[in-house]
């Protein structure tokens, strides 16, 4: 049985919507929420910082609410949610509805609402270099990642280095995983992490080719994806120690959704195959 904190009806006065007047004149919208939190340590101790300030939780969201304007009442929700799970890691998941009262409809109406349910996003990455101060770029792209405001970094792996993969004559490489949280979706972080390669130098000339610095998604929950731009988990897993031995470190029972078995697992098995 899960615990929840709720907030009803918290009353905002802004200037969402998709009608100019509504911009301007601005009118009243209805916050709810229904956070789930783990509330045991909380219940024992009776201490507010075991908990969600709930009190700070409504300051925040009407700050936020007033100070940016969404023609969605879908985007006004996606963006306040994704404030409270960055802002209030104690909160697990999260149903937000908002309602206007006052929409424009010009029929009688009690309130339109919408209503949508979030949580953040358990991902780990594969991060490399073979140019230049390798370490720096690595400890560059995880602060980056970190400062990032939709990305909180949970874990970084010692950094190994290996030889390099994929038959072109380089330098050798620097690798490491990282476990982070985050509440973006998976094209969302791609676009990311192609930013932060971006701020490296990084540049695209032969596959499998020197890099300053190469951030791959290896999992994204248990999703499994396969899109032109984007397969998940990532494909070479199985195939590459270098990230298997960095992710043992930081996830050794982590379960491969396709391949079902857990991070340890394949490590052993792909040392079998190595001189292959
Ligand atoms: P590899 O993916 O085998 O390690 P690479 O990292 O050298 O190769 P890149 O040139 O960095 O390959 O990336 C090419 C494209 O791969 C990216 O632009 C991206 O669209 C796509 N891609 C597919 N799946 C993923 C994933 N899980 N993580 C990162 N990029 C991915
Ligand atoms: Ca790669
Ligand atoms: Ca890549």
């Amino acid at each position: 049985m899960a615990d929840y904190i709720r907030i009803r009806d918290l009353e905002v006065y802004a200037n969402h919507g998709v009608f100019k007047e509504e911009n301007t004149l601005g009118q009243k919208f209805l916050f709810s929420f229904e956070m789930e939190v783990d509330m045991k340590r909380a219940g024992v101790s009776d201490n507010l910082d075991d908990s969600v300030n709930y009190g700070e939780v409504c300051r925040k969201v009407h700050d936020f609410a007033k100070a940016n304007t969404y023609r969605l009442l879908e985007a006004l929700a996606e963006s306040v949610s994704r404030m409270l799970l960055m802002e209030f890691p104690q909160i697990i998941s999260l149903k937000t509805e908002i309602k206007k009262p006052w929409a424009p409809v010009g029929l009688p109406l009690d309130t339109v609402s919408v209503e949508i349910m979030r949580s953040r996003h358990q991902v780990y990455l594969s991060i490399g270099s073979n140019m230049g101060n390798k370490e720096a770029y690595l400890k560059n792209a995880i602060q980056e990642l970190d400062e990032h405001p939709m990305i909180h970094v949970r874990q970084v792996s010692d950094f190994l280095v290996t030889e390099p993969y994929g038959g072109v004559e380089q330098d050798d490489f620097l690798n490491g995983c990282v476990e982070l949280e985050t509440v973006l979706y998976p094209e969302e972080l791609l676009d990311a992490l192609h930013e932060i390669e971006q701020h490296a130098g990084r540049t695209r000339e032969i596959h499998w080719g020197p890099r300053t610095l190469d951030l791959d998604i290896l999992f994204y929950d248990d999703l499994i994806m396969d899109t032109e731009n984007l397969t998940i988990p990532h494909r070479e897993i199985p195939l590459r120690d270098f990230v298997l031995s960095p992710l043992s470190e930081i996830a050794p029972d982590l379960y491969h959704p396709v391949l079902n078995k857990t991070i340890l697992q394949l490590k052993d098995e792909c040392k079998g195959k190595s001189g292959i």
